[in-house]
């Protein structure tokens, strides 16, 4: 089937980044195969079925490159205790006991959630990081089904832990999905993080890694905690712990690393390892803020992610790109550089780890778009765009999202799932899930 996008204003962002208005998109099967003025479009392709997409910005599907999509359940939740008063309390009196009480519907439905609100904010791929400690194996074969009924694409692992002492059904979890990867969901070796994961656990992984040829997706230096815990127990930094077992390297992914030393940000460059920054979950758990910029200037792959809090990949730009600012106290700073990390580094980082190609309208490429519901209120153009983007876009309601050529939310409408229903179920679920954590 043919369908022609008709615009509105086509930004194709990637190498030619062109802005054509009015301008449309040609999908066919899976594919774009052709991008251009609009009125030239039609005339060829005056068959076609047509999607209108005028007066609104064609751009290509965003990327979350972290995201636990297990935290659903925290919404609206108040752990039984005192309230939290630092990082380590964070951990164990909410996330450690909710992902304790996951079981196998509730994985699927924790997941089918944050997974279809992905696709209301335009988002169409996701690195996740699981946890579940009660129902490790056949965890992510849950997550799988919602990503593939979701029509999106994903990267899956389980973040091994030996917290519990079960960190070997982590890495068993692990080597099940990476054997299980299908053309849209592959995997990925999940660590929770330097303090929790023992060496045994860690050399495991790292082999496991080797194997699949693939990356380790862990926590790093999130709270000062996971320098002091490793220093006690291994007599090293986070990053240099990492380094010398075999972690670092051009498909792993280092979530936060808020404090580390110059030290450590060496290797990581070095490595080519990426890192994701998750400004809002940062502020939320009081951890501190990540030297990110210095981190992107000095050459590595920064990218952003949600760490579970929201699914909104410009809001989440747009926290990053102020507190940057307001951390740096330089009003000249961000303002390239956050744009980048969402548009460009995010596809990248997906790409060092998977082979697909994301970030790009572009013609033979595969058709993965966002349709924004956004009259610009001044002219749009190449130079200008972030402006848009940042001020703008970022307010603006997704309309449509195509993922792979297939429509997934058609004018506001998500197409793949009932959405009440899944709602509805969730809610049910919910209650027994926190039933199980009192
Ligand atoms: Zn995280």
């Amino acid at each position: 089937m043919t369908t022609l996008i008709e615009g509105g204003t086509v930004i194709t962002m990637g190498a030619e980044n062109r802005v054509i208005s009015p301008g449309g998109v040609v999908i066919e099967g899976t594919d774009v195969i052709k991008v251009g003025p609009l009125e030239k479009l039609r005339s060829e392709y005056s068959s076609a079925e047509v999607l209108d997409a005028r007066k609104k910005i064609i751009i290509p599907s965003l990327v979350n490159i972290h995201h636990h999509l297990y935290s659903t359940f925290a919404r609206g939740f108040a752990p039984p205790e005192e309230p939290a008063r630092n990082f380590t309390q964070i951990l164990e009196n909410l996330w450690w006991k909710l992902d304790r009480a996951l079981f196998r519907e509730a994985i699927y439905l924790s997941a089918a959630v944050p997974l279809m609100e992905s696709l209301r904010h335009g988002v169409t791929a996701v690195i996740d990081h699981h946890e579940s400690q009660s129902y490790q194996i056949g965890s992510l074969d849950e997550i799988k089904r919602a990503v593939e009924e979701a029509g999106m694409r994903a990267v899956l692992c389980l973040g091994a832990s030996d917290r519990f002492d079960r960190g070997e059904r982590g890495v068993v979890e692990n080597e099940r999905m990476l054997r299980k990867e299908s053309e849209n969901v592959m995997g990925m070796v999940g660590l929770h993080a330097s303090f929790t994961v023992n060496d045994d656990t860690l050399k495991r992984s790292v082999q496991l890694a080797e194997e699949f040829n693939t990356g380790i997706h862990v926590h790093c230096a999130e709270d000062g905690s996971d320098q002091e815990k490793t220093r006690r127990m291994y007599s090293k930094e986070v990053v240099e712990r990492f380094r010398d077992a075999g972690v670092l390297g051009e498909k792993s992914l280092l979530i936060h690393c808020i404090h580390i030393s110059d030290r450590e940000m060496e290797m990581i460059r070095e490595s080519g390892t990426s890192v994701a920054h998750n400004p809002e979950s940062n502020m939320n758990n009081a951890v501190g803020y990540a030297p990110v910029l210095r981190m992107y200037n000095s050459g590595i792959d920064v990218g952003i992610g949600t760490d579970g809090m929201s699914s909104d990949m410009l809001s989440q730009a747009r926290c990053a790109f102020l507190i940057a600012r307001h951390q740096e106290r330089d009003p000249t700073v961000g303002f390239s550089e956050i744009p980048a990390m969402l548009l460009e580094n995010n596809p990248r980082i997906l790409n060092k780890i998977t082979g697909w190609d994301y970030g790009e309208i572009s013609e033979g490429g595969r058709a993965d778009i966002a349709i924004l519901d956004y009259s610009p209120a001044t002219p749009l153009t190449a130079d200008n765009l972030y402006g848009h983007l940042l001020f703008g876009m970022v307010s603006s309601f997704v309309d449509t999202t195509i993922s792979g050529g297939r429509i997934v939310m058609r004018h506001g409408k998500i197409t793949v799932f009932d959405e009440e229903e899944i709602y509805a179920a969730s809610r049910e679920t919910a209650e027994k899930v926190w039933e199980r954590i009192k």
